[in-house]
């Protein structure tokens, strides 16, 4: 019996899950505590890897972009480019949760104490906090921004020491590949985890605190589409003068692969093909944005913490200050650059986000149910940005190389 479960693939196990939770929650009601040590397991294994997974990563991913004359223009270019889309993906994330208000219903806050949600000191202090005075504190104390900070520092570092270096960056890169394994890994006990976690909120709050989790899914599924369809068109129209009907119908492979698999890294050799053969990207910029782009460009994971938050706050009716906003900003673009390419890293990184503003955790359980399928949405938007990337970046660099532009050659 429990051989066969594991054959079934992980999409339906998940789903079983939930159901099995929803089932046991209304049945067994506030007796549904018994499995919430499960739960904890799980959340416990997802917190472990945020911090190793996000020094290996980044430190490969902003390393791997090779000399540094390369990584001056080149990578100054790109680094702009996705930082402005992410941002504007946040933004459009940020308008469509609080015009549909996805959280609103899900009362989390009558049984259980409200959080209060961080004060914040402003946004130069949070800025300026982001430098790290000691880098093994940070480690330790699992500071988020500034472990981004100074991996960040690390991958230039070792582009700018070149050969020497070399054997740092391929203790990183195996470091990184390990680290999505374990990632892999532990995604396999995702059902055991939404069963633990969710049961005992099905029972604690009945079935109220479903049907909302609907409303969330589809507004980060239209957020994405929409921010697919406006930024990219305008981004290739306007740089790359690129029909945009053509560059997503020249992209769509790699998306239907995204969107199935929910990994960037997982898509990036189709992701490099595509954007090769049917969007005339030259093969020095393809190889160069597009694993960067992997790793660091994350627009649909970016709107979609920027969803997840303002659900999470609006469930558990804490009311948000500007300042805290703009930290959803600040945090969904850098949570966005450090998730890896690898299914549900988004959800690891909502665990970073819901902390730095004191949001409670458990909004977790309720999100890890569904996660799959948002995933889905905004992994296809991950790799159709990094894509876009590489279409402008090659049309602005391309008195460098031979660049046509398919819509020259079609017509
Ligand atoms: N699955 C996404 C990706 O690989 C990351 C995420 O979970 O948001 O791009």
């Amino acid at each position: 019996m429990i051989e066969r479960i594991g054959k079934i693939s992980l999409m339906p196990q998940i789903l079983i899950a939930f159901v099995l939770a929803v089932l046991a929650g209304i049945i067994f009601g506030p007796h549904m505590d018994v499995v919430q040590p499960l739960g904890d397991l799980f959340l416990r294994l997802i917190q472990f890897i945020i911090v190793p997974l996000i020094v290996s990563s980044l430190i490969t991913g902003v390393a791997s972009t090779g000399s540094m004359e390369t990584l001056g223009r080149i990578g100054g270019k790109t680094i702009l480019y996705y930082v402005s889309t992410t941002f504007v993906a946040v933004s459009i994330g940020l308008i469509a949760s609080a015009l549909f208000t996805p959280g609103k219903g899900v009362d989390m806050s009558t049984s259980r104490d409200v959080p209060e949600a961080t004060e914040t000191d402003g946004v130069i202090s949070v800025l300026l906090n982001i430098i790290p005075t000691n880098p093994i504190e940070s480690l330790s104390s699992g500071n988020i921004l500034q472990i981004i900070f100074f991996s960040i520092f690390i991958g230039i570092g070792i582009t700018m020491v070149g050969q020497k270096a070399d054997p740092v960056y391929r203790f990183f890169d195996g470091f990184a590949e390990i680290m999505y394994k374990i990632t892999w890994v532990i995604m396999k006990l995702i059902p055991i985890g939404v069963f633990g976690l969710l049961a005992p909120i099905i029972g604690e709050y009945g079935m109220s605190v479903l049907m909302p989790l609907i409303k969330l899914i589809s507004v980060v599924a239209v957020a994405c589409i929409i921010h697919a369809f406006f930024t990219y068109s305008i981004a290739v129209k306007a740089f790359a003068k690129m029909n945009p009907l053509t560059f997503f119908k020249g992209i769509a492979p790699a998306s239907l692969v995204a969107f199935s698999t929910q990994s960037s890294s997982g898509t990036l050799p189709v992701t490099i093909k595509s954007s090769e053969d049917n969007l005339g990207v030259s093969k020095k910029i393809s190889s160069f944005i597009l694993p960067l782009g992997a790793t660091i460009n994350m627009d649909g994971t970016s709107l979609y913490l920027s969803v997840a938050a303002l659900f999470t706050a609006q469930a558990y009716g804490v009311e948000l200050s500007f300042a805290q906003i703009m930290l959803i900003v600040l945090i969904g673009t850098l949570g966005s650059i450090g998730a890896a390419g690898v299914p549900g890293a988004g959800l690891v990184m909502l665990t970073l986000v819901l902390t730095t503003l004191n949001l409670p955790l458990e909004a977790i359980a309720l999100i890890a149910g569904v996660d799959r399928f948002m995933d889905m949405f905004r992994t296809a938007v991950n790799i159709t940005g990094d894509a876009s990337g590489a279409v402008v970046i090659n049309a602005t660099e391309r008195h460098l190389d031979d660049y046509t532009s398919p819509d020259n050659e079609a017509g």
